[in-house]
């Protein structure tokens, strides 16, 4: 902030420098990373490494993040919390007056004064609030937010504002919690000598809970029972479909195969739909009994190329559709995929 405020200078301006590129690094560093996440991150990073054609999409997509990450990380920051997530408008739907969130006892912090100006009226017996106005609470506040003026939908409830406070409440030998999980209803209730309610059984909190439990089995169920192998096919965006010098017809696909196992596989692959048709699966050859077989390591997913031929297309036309069967050549299970052969 210092040096925000200072004149421009040589140093300001190779330190602004170095900071933004510090920043750009990161912002690409992490950019990168989640476009490893859509593809086959090992293959992609030696395409890219190696200055190989064809990685247009990765090299846009890792720009775009780049920049998007710079952008919100760097210049937004708790500006983007504030006004694009979510999360504040969720909280206040969830939020009543029985819910504990993080509070600002004032009942007990006001009047705040400075430790020093605290200490002589305490001496002299007078009521004054533990509140020594330190800042603590909102210079950790990663949304900027100060508790101190009541519930506001910046807090995220992290909690960061108690501990700042218990460290200082500590270090001036006054109870902690002064900053805790409590309710605005709670605190006026304490202002007036009546006691403080909880209520954490209300019609709410069991929805809530039946909810979660519901959702939460869902989620549960889903993951026990998800397949651990997959199989996807796209077809060829240009050309759609190949005449070849014998009459048949030879459409291109790109086949990827996904082993979730931590194990090495051997997958066969299978493909019916049209009548008469040749699959071939580029750098795989067929075994003496003409299945094809392809292995995928543990826990990766393979790329390959599979070219289908069909030996005439006389009186053909349109589309036909197709499926692939992947079946695991030890437990024989199976899983499939569907796309089209294209006539001309
Ligand atoms: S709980 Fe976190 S977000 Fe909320 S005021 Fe405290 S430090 Fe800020
Ligand atoms: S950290 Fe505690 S004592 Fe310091 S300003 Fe915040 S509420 Fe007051």
């Amino acid at each position: 902030m210092k040096l925000d405020e200072g004149p421009w200078t040589v140093e300001k301006i190779r330190k602004k420098i170095a900071k933004h590129f510090v920043w750009l690094l990161i912002a690409w560093w992490t950019g990168g990373a989640w476009v490893l996440y859509f593809t086959d991150a090992p293959t992609l990073v030696y395409t890219l490494a190696t200055f190989q054609p064809g990685a247009f999409e990765a090299y846009l997509w890792i720009g775009i993040l780049t920049f998007t990450t710079y952008v919100f990380a760097g210049w937004m920051r708790e500006k983007l919390c504030l006004h694009a997530c979510p999360w504040p408008r969720i909280q206040a739907a969830l939020t009543d007056e029985y819910a504990l969130n993080v509070t600002y006892r004032y009942d007990r912090g006001e009047p705040r004064m400075s430790l020093k100006q605290a200490t002589a009226l305490r001496a002299s017996g007078e009521q004054v609030g533990d509140c020594v106005d330190c800042g603590q609470c909102v210079a950790v506040c990663p949304t900027g937010v100060d508790i101190r003026k009541g519930s506001q939908l910046g807090c995220i409830q992290c909690g960061l504002c108690i501990d700042a406070c218990d460290g200082i409440m500590t270090k001036i030998h006054r109870p902690t919690r002064l900053i805790g999980y409590d309710t605005e209803l709670n605190v006026k209730r304490r202002e007036c000598g009546q006691p403080a309610v909880y209520k954490p059984m209300r019609a709410r909190t069991l929805i809530y809970a039946v909810l979660i439990v519901l959702i939460g089995g869902f989620m549960t169920l889903t993951l026990a029972t998800r397949g651990d192998m997959r199989v996807s096919v796209l077809h060829d965006r240009n050309p759609l479909t190949v005449r070849l010098k014998d009459g048949g017809v030879r459409n291109g696909y790109t086949m990827r195969l996904s082993n979730m196992q931590s194990k090495m596989r051997r997958f066969t692959v299978a493909i019916a739909g049209v009548d008469g048709a040749t699959p071939e699966i580029v750098g795989v050859t067929p075994d003496a009994q003409g299945h094809i077989v392809i292995e995928v390591g543990p826990d990766q997913t393979r790329e390959t190329r599979l070219l289908l031929a069909a030996p005439d297309a006389a009186g053909k036309s349109g589309q036909t559709p197709i499926t692939v069967t992947m079946t695991d050549a030890q437990s024989g299970v199976a899983v499939e995929a569907r796309d089209v052969f294209v006539w001309p």
